[in-house]
């Protein structure tokens, strides 16, 4: 049986040694981005310490250097994913720009109102929002391919949806949020059968299989540099090279062109004529680097390492009364996601993180997926080759004692009557004297118990904030003074734990003020002294500004 030495492959990864929040750092996170070796990093250093120059242009001895680094990284790619060519690989900025990039140039000049785009419900927006847009500049109908009890895709329905009116089917390779890996194969040659063109989104997968384009036979196939060990700011899109030359450039400007002149412009020829404008040198660079990391390793041993740490996760897991998991099937890619009844997923988060223990909350942007599991979201824990046993039971083991602490101070919110908001002042002063973030951060979540009852009927969709992880709902009521003034009083309610001590903070500030006052007052300067926006994650700092702006937004118009 091949093994990994993971002690010599986390010393390869310079930020697995560093800390966070005082402890050693466990990173459970890499689903949304994964460490880089040394070895990519010294590559991107030494391209601007030794080679840096634009590439292709340019006919001196430092631009010949670039462009050969960056060609080679090309043929890289082509080698990694097994593309016919190394033309049909084009550089782009992530899996993102690569779905928009077809669905613009390819999507746009072949979709006709009678034509059908086949996605999935699991897809991560990336897959979705772009065909909604070409969807509504072509008239073509978007369709959806539904999941079973399971987390998978449901095969029968696909059958069903599949008719000489699919034009486009894309789908993702392995699920973001519930690791789903789906048979990308069967459901390619299924829709060629039909005459459709197809793409997959490989984000998820070329981190931690093989993928072998010709062997699927897709048309597209779409990845982020980031997610396997390589650069932000660089990716992949795969095209067959009968489709790529028969599509029109997507943007336009220099390197893209053959020539220009005001009575009509030509096209380069591949890659080329998609890649307008200076590229990511240094990304590409890097990217090359992280595939020879990833060649070096025992591929088998990988998955074999990464199905153990999900296996391990899962039993911890399953130990934890009330934990609830998503469903999973095999095969999946090395995640687990799952909420604990009676606390919001991004609490838990927040907790772990103290600990040094950096997971994912929220929706991971696949909002529809959630939508269909009735979730607003879940806690995340996406491993990498280089997690250990002992982080995994680590972080299991932290979440148990969470959780123990949170049944001894107390989990209930019992509502108390509005008269009750502390004064602002003396509640800034309380905050301030709490010694550390930690202990500060824990009086917030307790405050939440002095959250006034929010007023059941206005628990509806209008009044809920957008633009948080947890649902959150706002409404307000205003009184006229005998002197005519009006003053407004705000309601708020939530199902994280710490967007109800910060709405007591909120409700504090505002209730009672009248609208020009609202306005004219600053509430960001307390946010910064009670180092609010230097110690919460960013996704919470917007939660807390998204209801500031809807609380604004009230005043402005009561
Ligand atoms: N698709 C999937 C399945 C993903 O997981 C992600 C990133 N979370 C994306 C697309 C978008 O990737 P990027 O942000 O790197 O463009």
């Amino acid at each position: 049986m091949s093994t990994l030495n993971l002690n010599q492959l986390r010393q390869a990864f310079p930020i697995l040694q560093e800390t966070a929040n005082g402890h050693p750092l466990v990173y459970f996170d890499n689903a949304a981005t994964t460490q880089k070796p040394t070895l990519v990093i010294d590559a991107i250093n030494q391209y601007y310490q030794q080679h840096n120059a634009n590439v292709h242009r340019a006919s001196h001895f430092l631009s010949t250097q670039a462009t050969e680094q960056f060609e080679l990284a090309r043929s890289q790619v082509q080698h990694f994913i097994n593309a016919r060519h190394s033309h049909e690989i084009i550089w782009t900025k992530g899996t993102t720009e690569s779905i928009n990039l077809i669905a613009q140039s390819y999507g746009r000049s072949n979709l006709s109102p009678d034509d059908e785009i086949l996605v999935s419900v699991m897809e991560h927006h990336a897959n979705i929002v772009p065909w909604q847009i070409v969807a509504e500049q072509t008239g073509a109908t978007l369709k959806v391919i539904p999941v079973t009890q399971d987390n998978q895709l449901d095969l029968s329905a696909f059958e069903t949806l599949l008719t000489h009116k699919t034009k486009v089917l894309a789908i993702c390779h392995a699920s973001n949020s519930i690791g789903t890996i789906n048979p990308v194969k069967e459901m390619i040659k299924r829709a060629k059968s039909v005459g459709a063109t197809t793409l997959i989104d490989g984000a998820q997968a070329v981190a931690h299989f093989a993928i072998d384009v010709q062997d699927i036979d897709c048309d597209f196939y779409c990845f982020s540099g980031h997610k396997m060990f390589g650069p932000t700011g660089i990716g992949v899109l795969y095209g067959k090279s009968e489709y790529l030359n028969n599509m029109p450039p997507w943007q336009a400007g220099g390197e893209m062109i053959e020539r220009v002149s005001f009575d009509g412009t030509t096209f380069n020829r591949l890659p080329f004529k998609f890649e307008a404008g200076t590229p990511n040198i240094s990304g590409a660079i890097g990217l090359g680097a992280a595939i020879r990391f990833i060649q070096s390793l025992d591929s088998d041993a990988r998955v074999q390492h990464e199905d153990n740490l999900r296996a391990i996760a899962i039993k911890r897991a399953c130990a934890i009364p009330n934990l609830e998991l998503v469903r999973q099937v095999q095969p999946t890619v090395s995640l687990l996601s799952f909420n604990i009844s009676g606390y919001h997923a991004s609490d838990i988060g927040m907790l772990l993180d103290k600990q040094g223990i950096a997971v994912r909350t929220g929706h991971h942007c696949t909002m529809p997926l959630m939508q269909h599991l009735g979730l607003d979201g879940t806690l995340r824990m996406s491993f990498s080759f280089y997690n250990t046993e002992a982080e995994v039971h680590h972080g299991f083991d932290c979440l148990e004692k969470i959780l123990a602490a949170e049944k001894t101070t107390g989990n209930d919110s019992t509502p108390v009557p509005v008269s009750t908001l502390p004064d602002i002042n003396a509640l800034t002063e309380s905050l301030l004297a709490a010694r550390g973030w930690e202990s500060r951060y824990r009086m917030i979540m307790q405050l939440g118990k002095q959250l006034p009852a929010y007023p059941e009927h206005l628990r509806s969709e209008q009044h809920i904030v957008p633009g948080c992880d947890s649902t959150v709902w706002l409404s307000h009521t205003q009184s006229n003074s005998a002197s005519e003034t009006i003053t407004l009083e705000f309601s708020i309610d939530s199902n994280a734990r710490i967007i109800k001590g910060l709405s007591v903070i909120l409700l504090s500030y505002y209730n009672g003020r009248q609208p020009e006052d609202i306005l004219s007052s600053n509430v960001e300067t307390l946010f910064d002294t009670l180092g609010l926006s230097k110690h919460l994650s960013p996704s919470r700092n917007n939660g807390l500004h998204a209801i500031n702006q809807r609380i604004l937004a009230i005043a402005q118009n009561p």
